[in-house]
């Protein structure tokens, strides 16, 4: 892995990089260019060797990834000099599954937990409405979440109101016994008392159903 001395000593060629990013524009365009590892891949010749990352990026990539970090594009392959090898090493290390044995050693939760959407209590009869944060009941479910990569394994949070004991799910609350599904879009759907879909593969599953007969 590169050192922060070795990126600072390729960014100080464009003092203006060294200004400019910060260390989250860092991380958001090392992520980025982690997924799209297979795309940067795509455009080298056929002999390029895999291991190792290209010394340039494809002009489309760097364009976009130049956009993403509003900087000039000619400043991007001295970026990706400096991120490269780590973009390489994420991309191979961190599969599925080394994310997933990640979460487990090192947390007692995952990277995908499932939050309900709100932080505060939406009961307008409530002396916390729209104040304090609810909190966290009784820990987290082991749930299974299923995806188009395939289903992980992870946790659903509830949280409750500790003044009008209203609790929040990923999908829904629940007051005195009464549902109530909140209405902006989610991005999970629970489908069973310990399953949730990812929306986009529920969408699939619409789609197949509408068009499959
Ligand atoms: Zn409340």
């Amino acid at each position: 892995m590169t050192t922060l001395r070795q990126v600072l000593d390729i960014l100080s060629s464009h003092p203006i990089l060294v200004d400019l990013i910060t260390l989250a524009d860092m991380h958001r365009i090392i992520t980025l260019a982690v997924k799209i590892k297979n795309d940067i891949l795509a455009a080298q010749p056929p002999d390029h060797e895999t291991l190792v990352p290209p010394p340039s990026l494809p002009p489309h990539i760097a364009l976009f990834l130049a956009k993403i970090m509003n900087i000039d594009a000619h400043l991007m392959n001295t970026l990706w000099e400096a991120i490269a090898s780590t973009v390489w090493q994420k991309a191979q290390q961190l599969d599925m599954a080394a994310e997933q044995e990640a979460w487990q050693a090192g947390r007692p939760d995952s990277g995908d937990t499932l939050w309900p959407p709100l932080q505060q209590c939406t009961n307008p009869n409530c002396r916390n409405f729209l104040k304090q944060l609810v909190r966290e009941r009784d820990g987290l479910r082991h749930v299974t979440l299923f995806t188009f990569t395939g289903p992980v394994r992870t946790f659903a949070a509830h949280l409750t109101c500790t003044a009008c004991r209203t609790t929040y799910y990923p999908n829904y609350s629940v007051h005195q016994g009464t549902r109530l599904y909140y209405s902006h879009p989610l991005s999970v759907i629970q489908a069973a008392e310990h399953h949730y879909i990812a929306k986009p593969l529920v969408d699939l599953f619409i789609g197949m159903m509408l068009m499959s007969w």
